[in-house]
């Protein structure tokens, strides 16, 4: 994976020595020597991510990192600090300055381009989800943008993995601060049977489970779709590293390196935990956006666009069969009247149970959608004429006779009327070709008093 990357340090040795080793490994690598430097770099030509110096003069390292986080056109850019101090309370600045990890000088490699690596790869995917929501909320009324930091990251649901009593002990006790739920797993089986019914917010193990292999665990968790998405946080030792490597490759989202240091522990679970909330939403957002594209929001029944786009596909079946599609047009009687007598929000539900009636009296593989207004279109495939008649009467009807429930209603009880146009083909045509005809005939039945069904000629020699 090739992947920009922009390294900030105020000495120029330490900019080359990065800088040979990243483009070794193929990184693309742009330099910057200050902080203020580094973020105008940051805003011409936005990188993958930033490897940032703590100790510069003029601007350090956590005040860089915290206008980048500022900033919403780089509110998401990874950033990893780099830095000689070791001590525990930077780490802690740092991460809740926004960094998303923290090296120690000198570096190792291969730590360093494994998280680069793995960092990337988040930032491509978030940036999928959040361009997917995006488009997708364009299609809405309303567009419900997801905004990270309104996350919570208390009161997360965790899984530990840890078959020694008195460590997980341990690391549920620092939880304990953030009223997170702690539950332990012993071993890796019964890690992934919890984890793939649990809906975690966070999976934490080590490299080692008893006897068994962590890795592997990682690695299966990755592999099955109900824990695929979970974030996992690693602990590991020092002498590990090799193995850290590959888990980061694996697909881990973070690490920590013992002894555990506990506010380094809260920072990096309230991170993962944040994320993944945030990527929750994020999908929510867009999977009802997908479904508001597809459907009526008022009914809950297929909009128009949907409902043409079906006729297609039907209309190719009628030609590989040659059994007839029908096509029902309803339209409300005198429905202004209900909006002006009961009011606009009467004249709502009036919509929505007519909806739920026209639902229930069809087949399963009818489409009731709504077209605009008060005017929904069913859609009856494999249905002849004479059928489309008989099913238009019996809806027609049941409407006629089934008061609606109207609070707004005297008694509140509000009975309506429909008039339906029905047509039939069995010969291929458009979609809209077929509802003008139901639409003539729909204009017959209101001429010809209102709560009737009306057929297009065509449709009674359908057979
Ligand atoms: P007809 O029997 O000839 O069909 O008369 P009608 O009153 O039903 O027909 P008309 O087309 O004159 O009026 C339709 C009304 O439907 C007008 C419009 O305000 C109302 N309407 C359209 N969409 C909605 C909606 O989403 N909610 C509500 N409450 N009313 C709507
Ligand atoms: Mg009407
Ligand atoms: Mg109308």
């Amino acid at each position: 994976m090739s992947a920009r990357v922009l390294v900030v340090d105020d000495i120029a040795a330490n900019v080359r020595l990065l800088e040979a080793k990243l483009a070794a490994e193929y990184f693309e690598v742009m330099a910057a020597n200050s902080g203020q430097e580094a973020l105008d770099l940051i805003d011409k030509q936005t990188p993958d991510i930033v490897l940032l110096d703590v100790m510069m003069p003029e601007m350090d390292g956590f005040e860089v990192c915290r206008r980048i986080r500022a900033n919403p056109r780089t509110r998401f850019l990874p950033v990893v600090m780099v830095t000689a101090l070791s001590d525990q309370a930077d780490r802690v600045r740092g991460l809740e300055a926004g960094a998303d990890d923290f090296l120690t000088k000198p570096v190792n490699d291969l730590a360093l381009f494994a998280r680069v690596r793995s960092l990337v790869r988040l930032k491509m995917i978030m940036d999928e989800w959040r361009m997917r929501e995006q488009t997708s909320g364009q299609f809405d009324v309303f567009s419900a943008e997801a905004e990270p930091s309104e996350e919570e990251h208390q009161g997360a649901k965790i899984l530990l993995v840890e078959s020694f009593a008195p460590a997980a002990q341990r690391v549920a006790s620092i939880l304990a601060a953030d009223h997170d739920t702690v539950e332990v797993a012993t071993n890796s089986a019964e890690a992934l049977q919890r984890a793939a019914k649990g809906q975690y917010d966070l999976v934490i193990t080590g490299l080692q489970i008893g006897e068994e292999d962590g890795l592997r665990l990682c690695s299966n968790l990755r592999s099955h779709d109900e824990t695929r998405q979970v974030p996992i946080l690693l602990i590991v030792d020092e002498f590990e590293m090799p193995r850290l490597v590959k888990g980061l490759d694996l697909g881990v989202s973070d690490y920590l390196m013992k002894p555990i240091d506990a506010n380094e522990l809260l920072a990096r679970v309230r991170i993962q935990v944040r994320r993944r909330r945030y990527q929750d939403r994020l999908r929510a957002n867009y999977e009802r956006s997908l479904s508001m594209a597809l459907t009526d929001v008022l009914t809950g029944v297929y909009n128009r666009r949907y409902a043409l786009r079906h006729m297609e596909g039907l209309m190719r079946r009628v030609a590989d069969t040659g059994k007839a599609l029908s096509v029902l047009v309803c339209d409300l009687d005198r429905f202004k009247q209900v909006n002006d007598t009961y009011g606009h929000a009467a004249g709502d539900e009036v919509l929505k149970q007519f909806a739920q009636c026209a639902t229930q009296s069809m087949r399963n593989v009818d489409m009731v959608a709504r077209f605009g207004g008060e005017e929904f279109v069913i859609l009856l495939p494999d249905t002849d004429g004479d059928n489309a008649v008989k099913a238009a009467e019996r809806l027609c009807k049941k409407v006629a006779t089934s008061p609606m429930l109207i609070p707004e209603a005297p008694g509140g009880n509000l009975t309506i009327t429909v008039s339906i146009g029905v047509a039939s083909t069995s010969k291929p045509m458009s979609g809209e070709e077929l509802i003008k005809l139901a639409d003539a005939a729909l204009y017959r039945a209101k001429q010809g008093g209102r709560n009737q069904v009306c057929a297009d000629p065509s449709a009674l020699l359908v057979a």
